[in-house]
Formats: structure tokens, C-alpha cells, sequence
């Protein structure tokens, strides 16, 4: 039950080869190491069993039993989020995810893992570190997914070093001042090469005002850049509440970077330049693999399509043709349209950016892409 290598574990449920038996997939909400809503869980279950066939009940009843044992036995009083992908049959398959957020009440049964409400976890929480500064410690924090996984570095300076007859008082306090201030200057230093070797683009810094201020003074222009919130902290607060404000003022910079990616869509749409918007040319253009971004509007929700079972055609009208336009053949099975856009972009390394709130993109139809290149006129 790890968190820190989801971008892995997405592009393996993106990935992972369709065989006869279903996937579920099951995201829930945790309240004290239980689910928040067992009602809620068994009556969503029980309604798509009975949407199954006798033989896929079978393999169904396997793979839940499978997640019924995590909810008995595995499920961390710390977690707030459980995400649950199983499938049994002849190729099992079993990825149970718990995370310090939380999540929607979802569970769906399909062909492949439904892993929206997972790309949009990712999007929202990426990667940040966190200063903490108090009167004789700094730690320097990375923060994934609203959990601590790393504390990159600690230091207690002992700050009454020498304290006593052989000092004078005023001497004492400038040697005081001096050590202090490289301690901080030390630590800046080590926080910039930990920044830069780790790629991170958020600082957050926490810690009483009056030293926080301070430490902000100190920073380089580029780290000055890169922060984005002073927090008020002391040095009894719990580590756990200190995250939990820094997460929320993180959550802010996100949307707002949200904000100025529907921007340049709207940008790119006006200048000619490389982008499309709706269900159809977002489909086509994450189909064909020419996207670089899909953006989506949280609420968007183009429902189901049709796929031909015989070539693979995919079609996203509500209604199936008759033949299939590309193979003539008669057989369809319904899809839906944005898990598909979701896998599709994962499975080409496509970025998602989940925009909450956007009246701009929603009035662009919910959807858009972002491209590497011009769509042919063809397309669609
Ligand atoms: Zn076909």
C-alpha cells in the first residue's frame, strides 16, 4: 500500500490487458480505518452483481472477496481514501491504494480499471515541500499525495552553546545572532540543492511569523519564486496539522495554474493555434495520439459510446449505428467516453489536468486538448 509510485501504478492500470473477466474498481471514502459508508458500499455492489451474467457473477464474487479482506484486515486508521482495482479469472489482478485524502464513493464494473478519480488525485496533489522552521530545529519536508514521504533534513543547532561566566552578555547574544544566521544561510543552501536535484516547483514555508519572515528575506530570487504560502505554525504543532495547511494553500496554487491552462486553451483556440475543444475532436486527438494535455472540467460527463467488438472502432454517439462504419460488423459494447479519454492519454504519457470551476472550459463543452501538432481535416 504504497503512494509514491502512482504515476507507475496508473500507467499500469492504463495498460493492463483486457481479458474476459471484469475489473472493479472501488474508490471510497475512510473515516478511522472504516469505510465511511458500509451502506452506501454494499448497496452500490449489489446493484451492478445484478447487472452481470451468471459466469461473470462468479468472477465478480472472486474479485470482491478480494476487497472485502483489505476493508476486514488492511485498511490504516490514518488513511482517508481507499482505491481498490481487482480482478480474478485466469489473469488476476489486485492493486489496493490507500491514501491521506479523500476519496468519492465510486465503484464500477467494466472491462478495464475505471482510473478517472485516480488521474484527478494526481493532478491535484502533486509534489511540494514544506520548510519548517521553528526556534532550534528546520526540517525541510516533501509532501506527495497530503502525506509526509520524506523528511529531507533536520537540525538542531545548540543555540546556548557555551552559555554561562566566560561570556558577556551582549557577546553572547551577537554570537547568538551570528550562529543563527548561518544556520539559516546552511539551510537555504541545502533546501535550493534539494529543490533543484528533485525537480520541485512549490515551496511552502512553515513556522512562527516572525522567523518565517526572515527566512523568506533569505531566499534566493528563484526559491522566492517557487514559494508559494508563509504558514503560522509553532513549535508544538503537530507535524499532521502542519501539512494539513500547508495542502489546503498548495490546493489554491493548483487551481489557479488550473485556471491559466484553460487560458491558453482558450488562447490556442483563438490564434488558430494547437488545440481542440469537445467530446469528438478531444476524443479524436487523444486517439490518434497527438495530444500533449487533455484539460477537463470536473464535472464533465460525456456518458457512454459504442465500441465495435469485431475492429475495435470506437463511436461516441449515445446510440450505435447499425454496422459498423469501418468493418460492417454488428456486434457493439458500450464504453465510457471519459475513462477512455483518461486511458488513452495515460497510455501515451498525454498530461490531464482536471480544471475545477471553469465556466470558460464548461462553455467549450467540458473538454480540450492541447496539442503536439495540427489534427489532419479529416479527423473528424
Ligand atoms: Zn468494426
Amino acid at each position: 500500500m504504497e503512494r509514491k509510485n502512482l504515476p507507475k501504478h496508473v500507467h499500469t492500470l492504463a495498460t493492463l490487458p483486457v481479458t474476459d473477466a471484469p475489473v472493479i474498481s472501488c474508490y471510497q471514502p475512510l473515516v478511522e480505518g472504516r469505510l465511511a459508508d458500509r451502506n452506501a458500499f454494499d448497496s452500490r455492489v449489489q446493484l451492478l452483481r445484478h447487472g452481470l451474467s451468471i459466469q461473470e457473477q462468479h468472477a465478480f464474487d472472486a474479485a470482491l472477496a478480494r476487497i472485502e479482506r483489505v476493508l476486514a484486515t488492511e485498511l490504516l486508521a490514518t488513511s482517508k481514501g481507499l482505491a481498490v482495482y481487482s480482478r480474478a479469472g485466469e489473469q488476476p489482478f489486485f492493486l489496493p491504494l490507500q491514501f491521506q485524502v479523500s476519496l468519492p464513493n465510486w465503484i464500477a464494473v467494466d472491462r478495464t480499471p475505471n482510473i478517472y478519480h485516480l488521474v484527478e488525485l494526481k493532478d491535484t496533489y502533486h509534489r511540494y515541500v514544506v520548510m519548517l522552521v521553528t526556534e532550534d530545529s528546520i526540517r525541510i519536508l516533501q509532501i506527495n499525495l497530503g502525506a509526509v514521504t520524506a523528511q529531507l533534513w533536520e537540525e538542531r543547532p545548540d543555540l546556548r552553546y557555551r552559555v554561562g561566566r566566560e561570556w558577556m552578555k551582549g557577546e553572547f547574544q551577537r554570537h547568538r545572532e551570528e550562529r543563527t544566521r548561518k544556520f539559516f544561510q546552511n539551510a537555504i543552501e541545502v533546501l535550493n540543492q534539494l529543490m533543484s536535484a528533485g525537480g520541485y516547483r512549490h515551496l511552502i514555508l512553515a513556522g512562527p511569523p516572525s522567523i518565517t519572515s526572515r527566512v523568506q528575506a533569505s531566499l534566493p530570487k528563484h526559491l522566492q519564486r517557487q514559494l508559494i504560502d508563509n504558514v503560522p505554525a509553532s513549535g508544538t504543532s503537530r507535524l499532521s496539522d502542519v501539512v494539513e495547511a500547508t495542502l489546503s494553500s498548495f490546493m489554491e496554487v493548483e487551481e489557479q495554474e488550473s485556471r491559466t491552462t484553460v487560458g491558453n486553451l482558450v488562447h490556442q483556440l483563438r490564434t488558430g493555434g494547437l488545440a481542440v475543444v469537445g467530446t469528438g475532436a478531444s476524443f479524436c486527438a487523444l486517439r490518434c495520439g497527438r495530444a500533449d494535455m487533455l484539460v477537463l472540467s470536473k464535472e464533465y460527463d460525456p456518458g457512454l459510446g459504442w465500441t465495435c467488438t469485431h475492429c475495435g472502432h470506437f463511436d461516441i454517439n449515445a446510440e450505435a449505428p447499425p454496422l459498423c462504419p469501418r468493418c460492417n460488423a454488428r456486434a457493439f459494447r458500450r464504453f465510457n467516453i471519459k475513462e477512455q479519454m483518461v486511458r488513452d492519454a495515460e497510455e501515451s504519457d498525454c498530461m490531464v489536468e482536471v480544471v475545477n470551476q471553469s465556466d470558460a472550459l464548461i462553455h467549450l463543452g467540458g473538454v480540450g486538448c492541447l496539442l503536439s501538432y495540427r489534427l489532419p481535416e479529416e479527423c473528424w
